[in-house]
């Protein structure tokens, strides 16, 4: 098989409402969408969704990049998936959004060619996963509420942004509980907003608040930080800004600076380094987490896939599409509350009209 074209288009999603983390307020999000055609007829799709303070690109280096990796992978097999990773990684370090967008749409060719699901392809055999839906920041009262409502619509999983000062996200850890009542499971992601020294006041609270893990705490950088909290409190640690390549997952495990690690495509560069992560994590005897950022249908669903597929990722927090709406993508997967099927087509299973 060979790749005959590749194109590239900018797409932009609206949040149905503002959306706060620790650094950050966000309005929508813009991706780059791409397809892979081949000569054998066979599709695929593929999408990047950068954040810039995250993985270092933008929408706009993405195109000049994608431009760059289509004068050297066209002709090329997309089969051949550790080649295609290897020419992008000796044109460009870093550029991992970009790089996950032909890696995405690679797989949903292979596994169209399989005429399977891409979790089949990737060695799963059950289409159904639960994934959390995401808290933004704001007041106690109004975190309550929101938790509350998302609760009402079937989701038993809440992850909860927190990062700012100790003393109110104590209060609204506290306030969510009372809301939500003991049958929830709340996650907390501090998105880097905490000291060691606030963490290790805050977790006690956490803890008797029934929190089931915090999740970044620290500085991406700060890795003795993180390897310190660890240590020293009860409650399972997720590095998350602090894992982006399987190189991280190394460093980080072998450090025993986390209990886990939550994976995103837009950070490793594709499926094919995060189930390189995965491996690293599980053989280290640590769980993963699959997140995403700011993406479609598209990248979504190809992280849901992998999630399904891969045993050793136990917690699923690919919420994007529960916050935004897309007429022109379709397909993928059902959902009820946070529940998910994935669609039984070949591939990604998803239909993208008038691209
Ligand atoms: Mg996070």
């Amino acid at each position: 098989m060979k790749i005959t074209n590749i194109t590239m288009k900018k797409a932009e999603f609206a949040f149905d409402k503002p959306f706060e983390i620790a650094f950050a307020v966000l309005y929508g999000f813009e991706t780059m969408v791409l397809k892979i055609d081949t000569d054998e007829g066979i599709t695929g799709y593929g999408e990047a969704g950068p954040l810039e303070y995250v993985t270092g690109d933008n929408l706009d280096t993405c195109l000049v990049i994608a431009e760059e990796f289509k004068k050297k992978l066209i002709g090329m097999d997309p089969l051949a998936i550790q080649s295609i990773h290897t020419v992008m990684n000796g044109m460009y370090h870093g550029h991992t959004s970009v790089k996950a967008a032909f890696d995405i749409a690679c797989y949903d060719i292979a596994a169209k060619k399989m005429n399977v699901p891409l979790y089949r392809f990737l060695g799963g055999d059950n289409p159904c996963l639960e994934s959390d839906v995401t808290i933004g920041i704001n007041t106690p009262e109004v975190m309550a509420a929101d938790c509350l409502e998302w609760k009402n619509k079937g989701f038993n999983i809440l992850k909860i942004k927190l990062g700012h000062d100790i003393a109110t996200d104590a209060k609204r850890i506290q306030a969510i509980r009372e809301a939500v009542g003991s049958d929830v499971i709340l996650r907390v992601d501090a998105n880097q907003g905490w000291s060691v020294k606030e963490t290790l006041q805050i977790e006690p609270v956490l803890r008797q608040t029934g929190i089931e893990l915090i999740e970044q705490p620290v500085r991406d950088s700060d890795f003795d930080g993180l390897r310190e909290i660890r240590q020293s409190v009860i409650l399972p640690v997720v590095a998350d800004e602090s894992c982006h390549l399987p190189e991280d997952a190394a460093r980080i495990a072998s450090m025993r600076a986390c209990d886990g690690m939550n994976i995103k495509l837009m950070k490793c560069g594709g499926i094919e380094p995060a189930v390189r992560i995965n491996a690293v994590a599980e053989a280290n005897h640590l769980f993963c987490m699959l997140g995403c950022m700011g993406e479609s249908v598209i990248a979504n669903t190809a992280a849901m896939h992998l999630a399904a597929a891969m045993k050793n990722i136990t917690k699923i927090d690919l919420d994007i599409t529960f916050f935004s709406h897309c007429d022109w993508i379709t397909g993928g997967f059902t959902s009820e509350g946070g529940k998910i099927t994935l669609s039984d087509k070949p591939g990604i299973g998803i239909e993208v009209d008038g691209f």
